[in-house]
């Protein structure tokens, strides 16, 4: 099959680490018989020296006409002055509404080789950990109704929460989906004892599920999954929330797994076109020293193989290969343990290409 797919590299590692990714996605396309079409568009602070803008149309214009969008990272201390739209990470913001991306995936997995650098107890990451968290990325409290108002007590602020059941079916058929192509277990989580968009969020999650039979759905409260996250990760396959507690979720999820630069992402919205990212920044303290870990990205390729072009296989081998490469040892710097021979971003990529 053919696959054209928009990288958008950015700025700081942003280059670096998407050069990684695509050496990788060739060398599987060549094994597996595919051929990946390239094409470079602006964005970030990139963009902005090149015409002012941290989101040229003709980004917008090449991204929407590829099968999927390969992100880097924006911004850095050259872009720091500006304000508001005209700031890097404004270019990224609107691309993902420019590609109507309503489902944000993270995955947090804890790599075998890694246990020893997951903040939990041995005896708790030694069960493993592998979760998955969709976020819902453009509604509730995040993006509601709010202000300043006099109340009973003077001046007060106020956010509002409110979600459509269209926006909790839309998500609820991707976290059925996601849970189909994993492990079938499916977690929602909100606070239904208290909120009424979450009353709302649990009925419309068990209605959608009818469809999918074979997905168990269990609901949690968001306080009790906060604790469960820590005391026994291991339980959870796939989780689906609202924005806010997906915010907060995932951060506390992604501790487990040991280093920022081991994140994977995906963005989705209805159709099969994604953008795919690392959920680390820019790193401009280590930009063009050869020290950034290229894993995430990696990763990131191996989820539009997987949740954009169904090439399961494809992913597995990339996620087997650097399984295989951490657990033989070989570390970037910023994983703990890896300050002593760490590999550089090319020769980590040069590793698990080799494990391929
Ligand atoms: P950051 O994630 O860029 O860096 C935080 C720390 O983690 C730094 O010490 C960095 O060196 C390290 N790090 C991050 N990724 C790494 C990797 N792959 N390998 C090794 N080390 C890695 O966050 P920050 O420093 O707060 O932000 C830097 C810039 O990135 C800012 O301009 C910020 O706005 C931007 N940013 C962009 C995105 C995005 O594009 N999605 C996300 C977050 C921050």
């Amino acid at each position: 099959m053919n696959y054209k797919i928009a990288l958008v590299k950015g700025d700081g590692i942003g280059p670096e680490i998407v050069d990684s990714a695509v050496r990788v996605l060739e060398v599987i396309g060549e094994k597996y018989g595919h051929s990946f079409e390239f094409n470079e568009y602006l964005a970030g602070g990139a963009a902005i020296d090149a015409c002012g803008d941290p989101l040229p149309e003709e980004s917008v214009k090449g991204c929407l006409a590829s099968d999927s969008v390969l992100f880097g990272a924006v911004g850095g201390p050259k872009w720091d002055g500006l304000s508001g739209d005209a700031r890097p990470e404004k270019g990224l913001l609107r691309l993902r509404q420019a590609l109507e991306l309503f489902t944000n995936l993270r995955p947090a997995k804890l790599y075998g080789g890694l246990k020893d650098d997951s903040p939990p107890r041995a005896d708790i990451v030694a069960k493993g950990s592998d979760i998955m968290i969709l976020r819902e990325l453009t509604g509730g409290i995040y993006f509601g109704e709010r202000g300043y108002r006099e109340g009973k007590y003077g001046k007060e602020a106020y956010d509002t929460e409110a979600y459509s059941v269209m926006e909790i079916e839309r998500i609820a058929h991707v976290a059925y989906q996601t849970a189909m192509k994993r492990g079938k277990n499916l977690i929602s989580v909100d606070k239904a004892n208290v909120l009424e968009t979450s009353r709302l969020w649990r009925e419309v999650v068990h209605r959608i599920g009818e469809q999918y039979p074979e997905v168990t759905c269990k609901d949690m409260l968001v306080d009790n999954a906060a604790m469960q996250l820590v005391r026994n990760p291991g339980q959870f396959d796939v989780v689906v929330t609202s924005n806010m507690f997906g915010d907060i979720l995932s951060d506390e999820a992604s501790q487990i797994t040991g280093s920022i630069g081991m994140l994977a992402s995906a963005s989705l919205g209805n159709t099969k076109r994604g953008l795919y990212e690392p959920i680390h920044g820019s790193a401009p303290d280590i930009a063009g020293t050869g020290k950034a870990n290229p894993i995430a990205t990696i990763l990131s390729a191996a989820m539009m193989l997987r949740y954009s072009f169904d090439l399961t296989e494809e992913a597995d081998a990339i996620e087997e290969a650097v399984n295989k490469v951490l657990d033989a040892g070989y570390r970037t710097a910023d994983i703990a343990g890896g300050a002593e021979g760490a590999l550089s971003c090319t020769e980590m990529t040069d590793t698990i290409i080799s494990y391929l």
